[in-house]
C-alpha cells in the first residue's frame, strides 16, 4: 500500500522539524501554513530598510539541530554558519553596576566576585553543579522523551536515579532555591530571568527550570544572517526531500472521518486528504475550535491554567552609543517582584520594566559603530480575557523603556519610521487562540511541566508538535517535540502493517 500522506500545519520550527523528518522516513508532506515565509515566531521584521530577527535571537542546543539534519542526511554546518560567542550576555544594573557572563565558567566566576564578592563566586560554583544535576537528570527521561506523567519520570528514573530526582527540588520555587546560592539580589535576578526564557515567573517557576542556565552555559552560538536563516535551512532541505509548501494558506479545518484525522481544509477552500495530521499551532487553537468542533476535544493536556508571557518588542535601525553593547545584553529593573506581580497578577505592562537587548551586528566585543541593528524586549501579559493594551500604555511603557536604558547609559536614537514595534495583540493576531502568548502556558507550579500536551491526541492520526506541547517552549525544544510527533506518527502508522515507509522508522537518530 501507498506510503500515507501527512498535512503539517504551521511552518514554525516544530512543524518544520516534523516535515523534514518525515519526509527523509519516505512519507508524502504537505505544509499549510498561513504566514507567507517559514519560521512561525522566528521571523524577521523591516526596520528602516534592514531585516533584522524580531523573534528568537539566543541559540542554544545547536546538537538537537544538528542531529536532525544528520536524519535527513545533511550537515548543519553546510546549511547554516554557527559562531559561538564567548560573552554570553552583557548584564547592567545601572551605568556604574555591570557583569558579564562568559562561556568559559572560571571567567564568570573571576568576573561574580569581582561584581559582588567571593562568597557570590562561591556560590556561583554551587549554583552550577546544581543546575547541571538538574539538566542530567531531566535531558533523557523528560526532554527528549515522549511527554511523561510524574509517575512514568520516577519510573523511567530507576532506583539509581531517585536520589537525584528528589535533589532537584521539583517542588520548591526557583525564586526560593536562588536564595540558597546567591545573598545578592542582583545575581537572584540576574539567574531568575532564566524563568522567562519558559515565559515564566521565577517566583512561581518551579526550580528545576534553572537547568536553562546550564544550557546557556554549554554555549550560546550565533547564527550567520540571523536566526530566520535556520527556518529557511529548514524548509530549502524539506523541499530536498519532497515536501511540498502552501504559504498564504491557513489551515481552516481537521478533517476527522470515523473517529480519526483524515486531512485538512483550508481556508482557500483546498482539500488536502491525508492519513495523519500534525498541527503546529498552539494547542489553543484546537481547544478554542479554530481547527473545527470535530478537533476540539483532541489534546491530551490539561486546559490551559495560565498563559505565559508576551512581549513588547522595538526592532531598529538605530544609533547606539554610551553603553558598550554585545550582541546580548540585559538591563535589570530595581523591583523585579512587582514586575511579575504587574505581568501576571495586575495583568498590565511592567511600570519598571527589565529590557532584553541584541545588538544583531555585534559579537563578543564592542567597538565605534555607525547604525546598528537593535531589537529591544520588554516582557508583557498576554492579552487573552484581558482587553487590549491601551495606547497610552503602551507609549509609557515605551518612554519607560528607553529612560531605563539611558539611566544605564545606552542612548538610542531612532528615527520613528526606523522602529518596527510588535505588542502582544499583535502576536495575538499572528498566533491565533495565544492571546499573544509566546511560550504556551506558564511552568508555574510544580505539575505545569506534565500538563502540556504529548505528541499523540486523543483522536487518532492527529499530533501535536511546537512549543505548547511537551517538552515546551523554545527552538531546541520546539524542535525537540517536532521529532517527538514524527515519531510518534511513524510508530504508530508502522504498527498498522499496511503502511510502510521508505525510510527507516521512529528512534533517536545518533551518529
Ligand atoms: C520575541 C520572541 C523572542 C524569543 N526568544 C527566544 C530565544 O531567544 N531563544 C529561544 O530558544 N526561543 C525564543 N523564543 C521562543 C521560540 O521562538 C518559540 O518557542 C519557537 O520558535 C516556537 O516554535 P513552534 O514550533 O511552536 O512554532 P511557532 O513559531 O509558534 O509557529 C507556528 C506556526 O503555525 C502557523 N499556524 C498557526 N495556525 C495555523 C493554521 N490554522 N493554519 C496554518 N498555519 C498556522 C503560524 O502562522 C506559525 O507560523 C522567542 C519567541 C519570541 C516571539
Amino acid at each position: 500500500m501507498r506510503t500515507p500522506r501527512v498535512v503539517v500545519i504551521g511552518a514554525g520550527i516544530g512543524g518544520l522539524v516534523s516535515a523534514l523528518l518525515l519526509a527523509s522516513r519516505g512519507f508524502d508532506v504537505a505544509v499549510v501554513e498561513r504566514a507567507r515565509s517559514p519560521g512561525g515566531k522566528m521571523r524577521e521584521v523591516e526596520a528602516g530598510g534592514a531585516r533584522l530577527d524580531a523573534g528568537p535571537t539566543v541559540m542554544t542546543m545547536p546538537w538537537v539541530f544538528e542531529e536532525i539534519f544528520y536524519e535527513a542526511g545533511a550537515i548543519l554546518s553546510d546549511e547554516v554558519t554557527l559562531h559561538r560567542v564567548e560573552t554570553l550576555a552583557r548584564h547592567a544594573w545601572s551605568e556604574n553596576e555591570r557583569l558579564d557572563l562568559f562561556a568559559d565558567p572560571a571567567r564568570s566566576i573571576d568576573a561574580i566576585g569581582a561584581f559582588a564578592g567571593k562568597r557570590e563566586a562561591e556560590g556561583f560554583a554551587r549554583f552550577c553543579s546544581r543546575a547541571e544535576l538538574i539538566y542530567r537528570t531531566l535531558r533523557e527521561s523528560f526532554m527528549l522523551a515522549q511527554r511523561p506523567s510524574p509517575f512514568d519520570l520516577v519510573r523511567r528514573a530507576g532506583v539509581s536515579g531517585l536520589p537525584n530526582l528528589a535533589r532537584i527540588s521539583p517542588f520548591a520555587t526557583m525564586w526560593s532555591e536562588l536564595g540558597k546560592y546567591f545573598a545578592d539580589p542582583r545575581l537572584r535576578q540576574l539567574f531568575g530571568r532564566y524563568a522567562t526564557y519558559c515565559g515564566s515567573s521565577p517566583f512561581a517557576a518551579p526550580a528545576t527550570l534553572m537547568l536553562v542556565a546550564h544550557v546557556e552555559m554549554e554555549g550560546v552560538w550565533q547564527v550567520a544572517g540571523g536566526m530566520h536563516r535556520l527556518a529557511v535551512a529548514l524548509e530549502e532541505l524539506a523541499r530536498l526531500k519532497g515536501v511540498t509548501f502552501h504559504f498564504g494558506d491557513g489551515a481552516k479545518r481537521i478533517l476527522v472521518e470515523s473517529g480519526c484525522a483524515s486531512g485538512v481544509e483550508t481556508e482557500c477552500g483546498e482539500i488536502i486528504r491525508a492519513g495523519a495530521v500534525v498541527m503546529n499551532g498552539d494547542v489553543e487553537a484546537l481547544r478554542a475550535g479554530l481547527l473545527g468542533a470535530p478537533a476540539k476535544s483532541a489534546s491530551n493536556g490539561s486546559d490551559r491554567a495560565q498563559a505565559s508571557l508576551s512581549a513588547l518588542t522595538f526592532a531598529m535601525r538605530a544609533k547606539a552609543s554610551g553603553f558598550p553593547l554585545v550582541h546580548h545584553n540585559v538591563f535589570f529593573s530595581r523591583e523585579y517582584r512587582q514586575e511579575f506581580d504587574d505581568i501576571f497578577s495586575r495583568r498590565r505592562l511592567p511600570r519598571d520594566p527589565t529590557i532584553y537587548v541584541c545588538a544583531q551586528d555585534r559579537g563578543d566585543d564592542d567597538g565605534p559603530r555607525g547604525e546598528d541593528r537593535l531589537f529591544a524586549l520588554v516582557n508583557a501579559p498576554a492579552v487573552d480575557g484581558a482587553g487590549e493594551i491601551s495606547a497610552e500604555e503602551l507609549r509609557r511603557c515605551e518612554e519607560t523603556t528607553f529612560q531605563a536604558l539611558a539611566g544605564c547609559g545606552l542612548e538610542i536614537e531612532a528615527a520613528p519610521q526606523s522602529i518596527t514595534r510588535t505588542t502582544p495583540a499583535d502576536f495575538a493576531r499572528l498566533f491565533p487562540a495565544t492571546g499573544g502568548a509566546i511560550y504556551g502556558q506558564a511552568s508555574h507550579g510544580w505539575m505545569a511541566s506534565f500538563t502540556r500536551p504529548g505528541s499523540r491526541t486523543k483522536i487518532p492520526g492527529l499530533y501535536l508538535a511546537g512549543g505548547s506541547a511537551h517538552p515546551g517552549p523554545g527552538v531546541p525544544m520546539a524542535a525537540i517535540s517536532g521529532r517527538l510527533a514524527a515519531n510518534a506518527l511513524t510508530a504508530d502508522l508502522a504498527s498498522m502493517r499496511q503502511f510502510h515507509p521508505a525510510g527507516t522508522a521512529g528512534g533517536m537518530s545518533t551518529r
